[in-house]
């Protein structure tokens, strides 16, 4: 079948947070969710993903995980950390590696691409696990991004955002122009259903989900940080970083909405230690 979609998960290294920034519900609070109080052993890793949709139509990669600079050697390395994501405060919070192998370009060259074969780079958010390799794959013929992203990294540019991820970034914002999701508020990018990003705000402004449809009308839906796992949105259960808690709520009640519709096949949250890189075909 030559309409079939497939959609790579990819895990592009991982990061080390606080417990609360995942899992910490309604009793977290920033300080608790940053980790900069949290002993070093009671830290827990996740994966960071990312994922290439081959498409009828194109090439889509939905977030650009951890850069090589990270890591440059493919081990933990603390002092190029702070030097890519330019901040003391931001390693503390995101400590993160990625092994040789594992950044978005070459995980893409494994698969016979290069970044320029990519019609779209879609940014689900700017968080730096999301939109640290964003200068590696600035080759894709459209990086999308929402205004109202855009917008809220500004406001909070220095703390935690870092425009050097994508200052030397050719990234188109753009203002919703459909109706869909728990705001009426998304972006159908074909005008027709199939690849749609809907406002999901609360873990921060901008953030977007990305539901894929099929001629068939069934669907993945990829939810990005709007729980850092399943039982997240099965429990009703906040992550501990919040740019809106109480638009977060409603984002995630309207996931688990999606997730129980009979032609959902997955849902799949960015950071779920349960969710292996795999292919889903479709
Ligand atoms: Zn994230």
């Amino acid at each position: 079948m030559t309409n079939d979609i497939k959609i790579h998960i990819f895990h592009t290294g991982e990061v080390c947070v606080s417990p609360d920034l995942p899992f910490g519900g309604d009793n977290s609070n920033l300080l608790k969710a940053s980790g900069l109080f949290t002993k070093k052993a009671d830290r827990i890793w996740l994966p960071v993903s990312a994922y290439l949709i081959e498409h009828p139509k194109g090439l889509f990669l939905v977030d650009t995980g951890w850069s090589r600079d990270m890591s440059p050697e493919g081990v933990f390395d603390k002092k190029a950390q702070i030097k890519h994501l330019g901040s003391r405060i931001l390693y503390e919070v995101n400590q993160g590696v990625v092994p040789v192998g594992q950044t978005v370009p070459e995980q893409l060259e494994e698969l016979g691409y290069k970044p320029s074969d990519l019609d779209y780079v879609l940014m689900t958010h700017l968080d730096c696990d999301h939109a640290s390799g964003l200068e590696a794959v600035k080759e894709a013929k459209h990086i999308l991004v929402a205004q109202d992203e855009l917008e809220f990294a500004h406001k909070n540019r220095f703390v935690r955002y870092q425009s050097k991820w994508w200052d030397n970034v050719d990234m188109t914002a753009f203002e919703w122009n459909a109706t869909e999701g728990p705001f009426q508020k998304s972006y159908d990018l074909f005008n027709d259903g199939s690849i749609q990003l809907i406002s999901i705000p609360g873990h921060a402004d901008g953030l977007f989900a990305v539901k894929v449809t099929n001629d068939s009308g069934q669907f993945v839906f990829l939810a990005s940080d709007a729980g850092y796992a399943e039982q997240l949105w099965k429990e009703l259960i906040l992550p501990g970083i919040s740019s809106d808690k109480e638009k977060q709520m409603t984002s995630l009640k309207w996931v688990k909405e999606e997730s129980e519709k009979a032609n959902c096949i997955q849902v799949i949250a960015n950071h779920d230690t349960a969710i292996k890189p795999h292919t889903i075909t479709f």
